[in-house]
């Protein structure tokens, strides 16, 4: 392991949490009354928990601190000021308006701008994004590099926007239809994978000459500011912030979710400069989230997001965060284990249908690794693939199943330590060695949307 980088904390643990380990027996019973759904085990039960890393962050001291004096007066509190001083020192918009989550954020901003049947571009549409436009009757369009789709590939910038037909897309619907572009960063839906400020700076001036608004989905800022400054040379002697400031200079607005890199449990917001879209906005934002100074947030929220936004540029900070990340994708890798290249800021990609090649794409064998994972280990990992997004044939009731069979492993910020990555990695390396004893699942119900969360399976004899 001489060879591989070893993520070393830039903190020290003065409380803890205790977490669980079960027996494979115990977790064989709680699997099966779970009906072999992952979403149905109790976090109780879990003893490493890689499900997400949305609003699963472990809060400092100083965050921590900073909610015992938060204002909670309705209107004009001390916080909101605090917390949008933070955000203008990063983001640099002229208006911030908070929100309780990202989604909301979403649902205000495409309320207000979107009309049926107009396009939004991303990179890739994250899930409450497509959910938000398409709920307005509205399209989403993923325009991302064709490199993304492909795993084997070690190429710097998978998020890249394909700037070529961009400009043929904003060109051809005319631009009228397409109220905004945006980019997500680092794009989730394609792996946490960064885009590079010469990509952004591109696409600004493709969206600029057109007159068409360009915003960020801006939830993993500091990770991609990260991969820039590692990756694109001329970025190498630049901090975090000021590249995070440059990528911010390009675009006209964000939408973010704070429970992401602003290293709280719950919150986000909007900002941009365009005065009568934000007035627009806050109306909106009143009627369902709340008064523009708190926004369905409570003032210590507000002061947490406000300490979190200065943690989040820390280079120690995110040398330590993506190298952890990085590091169990090291681990995987040296035994032969298939993941997504390369591995991306906030998660590891395993790709299931090479780890279990003797099970069907029609037998789920993304799925049946969670449920392997967790019986064997009390890890609790996320399938993305044929559950989650297969398409179904109405007549013949036939699956589509997805390009990609993947599993996520999303590491929580600064909750685990280098012995949770090494058992996770172990765990996985053991069931690697013994994966045809794997036995892949048919699904005995399914709601009819989202099923992934409340599906029931079983083992196929
Ligand atoms: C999490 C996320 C959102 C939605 O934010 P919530 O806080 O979960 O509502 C939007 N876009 C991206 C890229 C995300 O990762």
């Amino acid at each position: 392991m001489a060879d591989i980088k070893i993520p070393v904390e830039p903190y020290k643990i003065k409380m803890v949490e205790p977490i669980k380990k079960t027996t494979r027996n115990e977790r064989d019973r709680i699997l099966k009354k779970a009906g072999l759904n992952i979403f149905n085990i109790p976090s109780e039960n879990v003893y490493i928990d890689l499900l997400t890393d949305s609003g699963t962050s472990a809060m400092s001291d100083a965050q921590w601190a900073s909610m015992m004096v938060g204002d909670e007066s309705y209107a004009g509190a001390r916080s909101f000021f605090h917390f949008e001083k933070a955000v203008k020192n990063i983001f640099g918009f002229k208006h911030v308006i908070p929100t309780h989550q990202g989604r909301a954020a979403e649902r205000i901003l495409f309320q207000t701008l979107l009309q049926e049947g107009d396009h939004v571009v991303n990179n890739i549409h994250f899930d409450t994004t497509r959910a938000n436009i398409e709920v307005r009757n509205a399209h989403a369009d993923n325009l991302v590099i064709q490199e993304a789709y492909d795993p084997d590939t070690d190429y710097p910038f998978k998020g890249n926007m394909d700037v070529k037909k961009l400009a043929s897309f904003l060109k051809e619907k005319r631009k009228g239809n397409i109220p905004l572009v945006m980019i997500t960063i680092t794009n989730n839906s394609g792996g946490g994978q960064p885009v590079s400020l010469a990509n952004i700076q591109e696409v600004s001036r493709i969206c600029h000459s057109q007159g068409v608004p360009f915003f960020f989905d801006a939830c993993r800022f500091a990770e991609n500011a990260y991969f820039i400054k590692k990756r694109e040379k001329s970025y190498r002697d630049i901090s975090i912030l000021d590249i995070s400031r440059e990528m911010f200079s390009l675009v006209d607005g964000a939408t973010m979710s704070a429970k992401k890199d602003a290293l709280v449990n719950i919150g986000g917001f909007i900002t941009l400069n365009d005065d009568s879209l934000a007035q627009e906005l806050k109306k909106t934002l009143i009627i369902g989230e709340g008064f523009p100074t708190y926004g369905g947030l409570a003032g210590r929220d507000l002061e947490a997001i406000a300490q979190g936004l200065t943690e989040i540029v820390e280079e120690d900070y995110l040398e330590h965060r993506i190298g952890q990340v990085q590091y169990l994708g090291e681990l995987l890798k040296k035994e032969g284990i298939p993941v997504f290249q390369p591995v991306g800021g906030h998660a590891v990609y395993l790709l299931a249908d090479k780890f279990l090649p003797h099970i069907p794409r029609s037998q789920y064998p993304g799925w049946a690794l969670t449920v392997a994972l967790y019986r064997e280990s009390g890890i609790r990992a996320v399938e993305v693939g044929g559950v989650m997004f297969a398409e179904k044939d109405e007549r013949t009731g036939k699956e589509r199943y997805p390009e990609l069979e993947m599993v996520r492993l999303a590491v929580p910020r600064r909750v685990y330590t280098q012995s949770h990555l090494q058992y996770t990695a172990e765990a996985l390396i053991r069931l690697y060695w013994e994966r045809e004893k794997v036995k892949g699942l048919k699904i005995v119900y399914e709601p009819e949307h989202l099923r992934h969360f409340t599906a029931r399976f079983e083992e196929v004899k």
